[in-house]
């Protein structure tokens, strides 16, 4: 097997994928994706999974089904870089060596920072839905839930989609209106920022939407610890305002913290902060201190909303700068920190945030009030969305 790539890439989820058939696209001809999984996710859809409104096989594909055609697909997991050798070892010990790396492995779920929740993940009403095993299991709970208390918890730190942490308070709530049950159930939504949505026009929608529901809101708080046995769990106050106190559960929805995968923080190419990602020029995306270096995606320190729609405006600045530096040329592509979050606010309606850097909204749909739920975007959302991934973006096209 040759060992040598002019384009190595790291990761084949969604932004590796995305940039390895924009790289085909452009005319080159090397381009490799290590990536050990056999399985592609589409993670936006497990929110609904969680909420019973999609099943969980409709968010998979086989992962020789995306790869790219003209793609090396390496099946391995980078366990280190070395990037003044330009070589990266991979976990069974073979090194492949590369003119350019793109690093996009995603992010690392760090469940041992929430002490007590691990050992009852998937039991005893304690789900979430960033794990594709519990996912479903976030449903049954919350289909079983006929009265007592649910919690409702979005850790502190950088996290993907900061959207899903309420996503799935609001779906679980439109369930328990339908059903009759929502009076009898105490709704806690736990948030370490200071208001539910960092855009004020969209956080004033969002408190309406909470009041709507009677879910009791905890700004700047997260949770420090989960005693399933006592079924509680400890609060922490992180800001102004916090709440140090204890709340008890029959359902618990529990966000982990989250950062850069241990191999990336122990590299030369992480910022070298508790986050560890990989450090770039926001703008550029291009790594600070080693030219041949990308990253994007959940792995990159740039300080976007980390999801899937800013991967999409990210893999052509990609692909662009990585074109440029390979032909000697200044690089130009800049990636002004788009990001979007589609907030499903119940079964039927969802707010579509688009905003930047400068969390300036950036309305993709024109003629729809970007702050406020509309019917219209649900179907965006189940249907439109995944469309536009598996068809378009997946294949350089979007
Ligand atoms: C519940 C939930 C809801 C979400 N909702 C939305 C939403 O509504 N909208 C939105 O835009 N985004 C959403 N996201 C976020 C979105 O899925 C991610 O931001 C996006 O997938 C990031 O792409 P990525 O390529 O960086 O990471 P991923 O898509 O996670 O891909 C990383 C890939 O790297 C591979 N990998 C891991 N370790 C290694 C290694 N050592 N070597 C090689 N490969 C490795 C993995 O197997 C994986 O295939 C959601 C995420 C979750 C969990």
């Amino acid at each position: 097997m040759n060992n040598h790539h002019r384009i190595l890439i790291i990761g084949g989820g969604t932004a590796g994928i995305t940039v390895a058939a924009r790289m085909l696209r452009e005319g080159h001809r090397d381009v490799a994706v290590i990536e050990p999984s056999d399985t592609h996710y589409y993670q936006p859809l497990w929110t609904l999974v969680g909420g019973g409104q999609a099943e969980m096989r409709s968010s998979e594909r086989p992962e020789a089904a995306v790869m790219p055609r003209g793609a090396t697909w390496i099946r391995n997991a980078a366990a280190s870089v070395d990037p003044d050798t330009n070589t990266v070892t991979c976990a069974d010990g073979t090194r492949y060596s590369y003119d350019v790396l793109v690093v996009c492995p995603g992010i690392q779920l760090d469940w041992d920072r929430i002490p007590g929740v691990t050992d009852t993940l998937g039991r005893d009403g304690v789900s979430s839905n960033y794990r594709v095993d519990l996912a479903p299991r976030t449903w049954d709970f919350v289909k079983d839930l006929r009265s007592g208390t649910a919690v409702f918890t979005m850790p502190s730190g950088p996290i993907k989609c900061a959207g899903a942490p309420q996503k799935i308070a609001y779906l679980a709530c439109d369930h328990w209106r339908r059903e009759g049950v929502l009076d009898d159930i105490d709704v806690h939504l736990v948030v370490p920022t200071p208001r539910i949505f960092g855009i004020p026009a969209i956080a004033e929608n969002l408190e309406k939407v909470i009041a709507d529901y009677g879910i009791q809101l905890h700004t700047s708080t997260e949770v420090a610890s989960v005693d399933p046995a006592g079924k509680k769990v400890a609060l922490r106050s992180v800001g102004d305002g916090g709440d140090d106190g204890h709340l008890p559960y029959d359902m618990l929805h529990v966000v982990p913290h989250q950062s850069a995968p241990d191999w990336v923080k122990a590299s030369p190419l992480s910022t070298g902060d508790a986050n560890g990602y990989v450090e770039i020029d926001k703008y550029t995306l291009q790594h600070t201190r080693y030219p041949n270096v990308f990253a994007l995606g959940d792995a990159g320190s740039s300080p976007n909303s980390k999801t899937g729609a800013a991967v999409r405006k990210q893999a052509p600045v990609v692909v662009d700068n990585v074109t440029a530096y390979l032909a000697g040329r200044p690089l130009t592509a800049t990636y002004d920190g788009y990001a979007s979050c589609p907030i499903v606010t119940s079964s039927h309606s969802m707010l579509m945030a688009e905003f930047d850097y400068n969390l300036e909204m950036k309305p993709s749909v024109p003629l729809l009030d970007p702050t406020k739920p509309h019917h219209s975007y649900w179907y965006l959302k189940k249907y439109g969305l995944p469309a536009m991934y598996w068809h378009l973006m997946l294949k350089g096209l979007a």
